[in-house]
């Protein structure tokens, strides 16, 4: 029995945004700093290791954004144009002969000495297969320039950079096929508690079924990381131990239940004894209980094990910190403002994260807030905050952040 949790009653409790400093400070003082090559197939979710600097123009070569014909302006004397050459993408061109105009089409490289495209919905094709201009041109018109969108030498991403399916579409315009990333961060997910039993077996009396190892596992691979899954650990000091001793190659050791009351907090015992440890009341709702520490130098964060809770503080808190441990600069999710479409009437002491979902421009939240409730996630799109001491009416801005930005 242990009674690591008692916390002096007076302490105030850590504000998220304390909490969240606190997280990435420790981040950024352990960082991953191996690096990898991996192909463009294989980069998705990992962060750039280093500058991507554009070895080419973007465009290479001027070229057409148009299906129509390149022409020099100073050609057009009110006559149609003879066509001299038909250029398609992919096509070297030859220089466009004076008094002649070239069919081109979208993509295709500009002929030398042609300044300008129209397209072909303003043109007219002669029975003698000259082109007739039926509008007024400009200089450039219907031109890609090359360089428009790089110049060779500019930096075009920076390191920190996570790599999602746009990122990896830039990457290949430039030519890439290989990317130099920030390994893996390697995560031990432990569930603890006597009470849970997996998924496929019958449930015993006072038993219920582990779900933060599904929610946990799943989210962490989506992030990137490699995960050891480490299963159900049973409320004892002795397994506690043996588990976190066989976990000396981690990067972080994420454990969920037993620190909601002392009596059961067996990894603070634990990391007591071979580590440090501190546990942090933090004004959020759900959530509050969260152990930091060490074991044998691995850092560990504990979770509460309610699966809201678990939620909230993997999405808002442990998420930045796996983020700025592979370097990630912008660790903050998107949040905006949304008219309230409910009324909170009890101010609290912790702020809270209501699961909502927004409906006809106005943010709904669920009707079972309690943080055992999962069900109230999965209807969700987003999370509410409500500040401390707060009392939202309807019509009143609250901020939202939407799931999609916490789950990826
Ligand atoms: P604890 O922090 O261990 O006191 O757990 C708080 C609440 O979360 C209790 O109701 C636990 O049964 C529940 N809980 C803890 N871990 C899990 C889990 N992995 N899956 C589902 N519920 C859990
Ligand atoms: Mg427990």
């Amino acid at each position: 029995m242990t009674a690591v949790a008692e916390a002096p009653v007076a302490r105030p409790l850590m504000p998220v945004e304390e909490a969240l400093e606190r997280l990435l400070a420790l981040a950024e003082a352990a960082p991953v700093t191996e690096t990898e090559s991996v192909s463009l197939a294989e980069a998705e979710g990992r962060v750039l290791a280093i500058d991507l600097v554009a070895t080419l123009d973007l465009p290479p070569w001027p070229n057409s954004a148009m299906d129509g014909y390149a022409l020099r302006l100073a050609d057009l004397q009110g006559e149609p144009l003879p066509v001299s050459q038909r250029i398609f993408a992919g096509h070297a061109p030859e220089p466009l002969q004076p008094g002649t105009c070239a069919r081109i089409f979208t993509g295709a490289p500009m002929p030398a000495g042609a300044d300008c495209v129209e397209m072909q919905e303003n043109t007219e094709v002669l029975e003698d297969g000259r082109v007739r201009f039926r509008e007024a041109l400009m200089p450039d018109q219907n031109v890609r320039p090359q360089g428009q969108e790089t110049r060779k030498g500019e930096q075009v991403m920076v390191a920190g950079t996570r790599l999602g399916p746009i990122e990896l579409g830039l990457a290949a315009t430039l030519g890439h096929a290989q990317l130099q990333v920030v390994r893996r961060v390697r995560v031990a997910v432990l569930s603890t508690g006597d009470e849970l039993v997996e998924p496929g077996l019958p449930l015993g009396p006072g038993q219920i079924y582990n779900s933060n190892r599904r929610l946990l596992v799943s989210w962490l691979q989506r992030l990137g990381c490699e995960v050891r899954d480490m299963g159900i650990l049973p409320d004892d000091l002795e397994r506690t131990r043996e588990c976190l001793g066989g976990l000396g190659d981690v990067d972080l050791i994420l454990s969920t239940g037993g620190v909601s009351v002392g009596e059961a907090d067996y990894l603070g015992a634990a990391l007591r004894e071979a580590g440090e440890l501190a546990l942090w009341k933090l004004a959020i709702k759900p959530g509050k209980p969260l152990t930091f520490g060490h074991y044998r130098g691995v850092p560990v964060i504990g979770l509460p094990g309610n699966p809201a809770s678990t939620l909230v503080t993997f999405g808002l808190l442990t998420r930045p910190y796996l983020l700025r441990r592979q370097g990630v600069a912008d660790v903050t999710p998107l949040r905006f403002d949304v008219p309230a479409g409910f009324e909170w009437t009890k101010a609290g002491t912790r702020r809270e994260y209501l699961r909502a979902r927004i409906d006809n421009g106005q943010v709904r939240i669920y009707k079972n807030q309690s943080s055992g409730v999962l069900r109230s996630a999965a209807w969700a799109e987003g999370l509410v905050e409500v500040r401390e001491g707060s009392t939202p009416k309807p019509g009143d801005s609250v901020p939202f952040i939407p799931l999609s930005e916490l789950l990826g």
